[in-house]
């Protein structure tokens, strides 16, 4: 019986003589419908074996599930999610969105040619590390300015350009690890210096810091403790202390501040994340950051400070295997000019809209899409319920902003509801919590509405 099933499955030179073959082939390039084709009989091959398949599927079936086949072929793997999780920098899902004003600006990178290192004043060769100097040095009022790929690589570039060889002072309470893949012991040994750690976990004192100077300490370093709280019996060093260190031992100072909060903004628990501008008034000289966290901009590192400390990373060959792309300097200059005006910068970037959004607008919202998807099939219950959205991106970690979401019950169980939605060709990505999938309207974008309620449709019933 599986013999003779096996030979009836039709050959490949049969199928594409098929009219709608050709259909195939005006889509997808012809190895790669071919691959697909094959893939297809291989598979049902195998299901004939197993006797999972009892009849030669119609030759629609075999050229439809060509065309899915040949679809994912060539369909990217990185593709867009609908984030319904609260958390807004989300790291696994690709940290801040745009500004259309950045979008535009990376767009129009891609398609043109760009003075990118060109200077057009003189008709000679530019250099690409002007480009968001002069907005950086206006926000910030730095002496100067480089942006890096990403605040990593900016570590890494400060670190071995200031104290290759040498010991750095820092604080074990601000040994950090980031993500996992990122610990500030690690890029040290990478980049030469050497790590002289005082204090303990929680508490480290001016006297610490002083005993640990020798003549071959390079650097007095501290570092945004971004990612967790150390709460109760607590001493850190502040950046003022820091800088008097520096000062009386002539030794630079240099602080990773992590998340890139330019300036400090009220309320969402953001006093407790230094400030940009504030802490390079307290005299530190250099401080490095982020651009895709707080700031809200394309993945980038930016270091200011001093000008001869910035000279001396701009002249150091790590910077060229460092250096950032046209499409990052295009997005991170269109996102800073928002930051010349606050309202613009809460209103237009995406990352500071979603933290301030009103719960009242968030709760309204959450009824609207209510009263689409109650009457979804397989919908055991839907509710509009208070739920608390998180800043992400190793910012803020104790901070959570009230939000309101949907908690939606599907009738075939949780877990399968959750993984049909990672599925979907559009994934979305909620919260489980006992029974229930949560999404919150904070990160939901009101573009995403069209995509979630079919998607929602699609997995409960599909
Ligand atoms: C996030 C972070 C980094 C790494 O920055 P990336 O831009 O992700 O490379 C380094 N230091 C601190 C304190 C951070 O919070």
């Amino acid at each position: 019986m599986t013999k003779n099933l096996l030979r009836q499955i039709p050959k490949v030179d049969e199928i594409i003589k098929n009219r709608a073959w050709q259909d195939i082939i005006k889509r997808y390039p012809e190895t790669v419908a071919k691959d697909a084709l094959r893939q297809y009989l291989d598979s049902l091959r195998e299901d004939i074996k197993k006797e999972r398949v009892l009849s030669i599927p119609p030759l629609e079936e075999i050229i439809s599930s060509t065309y899915r086949l040949a679809e994912e072929q060539v369909s990217p793997g990185l593709k867009r999610v609908i984030n319904g999780t609260g958390i807004i920098i989300h790291t696994n899902l690709g940290r801040s969105l745009l500004a259309d004003c950045a979008i535009e600006a990376i767009k129009n990178a891609a398609s043109s040619y760009t003075n990118l290192e060109y200077d057009l004043e003189k008709g000679t060769r530019g250099d690409r590390h002007n480009h968001c100097l002069q907005i950086i040095k206006r926000l910030t009022g730095a002496e100067d300015a480089l942006v890096v790929n990403n605040n990593a690589g900016a570590v890494l570039l400060v670190l071995n350009t200031l104290a290759n060889g040498k010991e750095v002072v820092i604080s074990r309470g601000e040994l950090i690890e980031i993500g996992g893949s990122f610990r500030i012991p690690d890029v040290m040994k990478k980049s030469g210096a050497i790590l002289k750690e005082v204090g303990t976990t929680n508490r480290t004192h001016l006297r610490d810091y002083e005993e640990a100077v020798t003549l071959s300490t390079g650097l007095f370093m501290k570092a945004h403790t971004s990612n967790y709280v150390i709460k109760g019996f607590t001493r850190q060093l502040t950046t003022e202390e820091i800088v008097s260190l520096g000062n009386k031992y002539s030794i630079p100072t240099y602080f990773d501040a992590g998340s890139g909060l330019l300036y400090p903004i009220m309320g969402r628990g953001a006093h407790e994340e230094p400030s940009i501008i504030q802490e390079l008034k307290k005299g530190i000289d250099i401080i490095s950051f982020s651009g895709d966290k707080l700031l809200g901009a394309p993945q980038a590192g930016i270091i200011i400070g001093k000008a001869a400390y910035i000279e001396a990373c701009k002249s150091n060959p790590l910077t060229r295997a460092l250096r950032p792309d046209k499409f990052t300097l295009a997005g991170l200059e269109s996102t800073l000019i928002l930051y010349l005006d606050e309202s613009w910068a809460r209103q237009k970037i995406p990352t500071m809209r979603m933290i301030f959004e009103d719960k009242d607008r968030l709760r309204r919202r959450a009824w609207a899409l209510l009263r689409k998807i109650k009457h979804l099939k397989g919908l055991s219950s839907v509710a509009v319920i208070p739920m608390s959205s998180e800043v992400g991106g190793g910012s803020l970690p104790d901070v959570s902003i009230p939000s309101f979401g949907l908690a939606l019950e599907p009738e075939m169980g949780i877990e399968r509801f959750e993984k049909r939605l990672r599925s979907l060709k559009i994934p979305i990505i909620g919260r489980i919590e006992k029974d229930r999938l949560l999404l919150d309207m904070r990160t939901l974008q009101r573009e995403d509405e069209k995509d979630l309620i079919a998607g929602i449709k699609e997995a409960l019933t599909g």
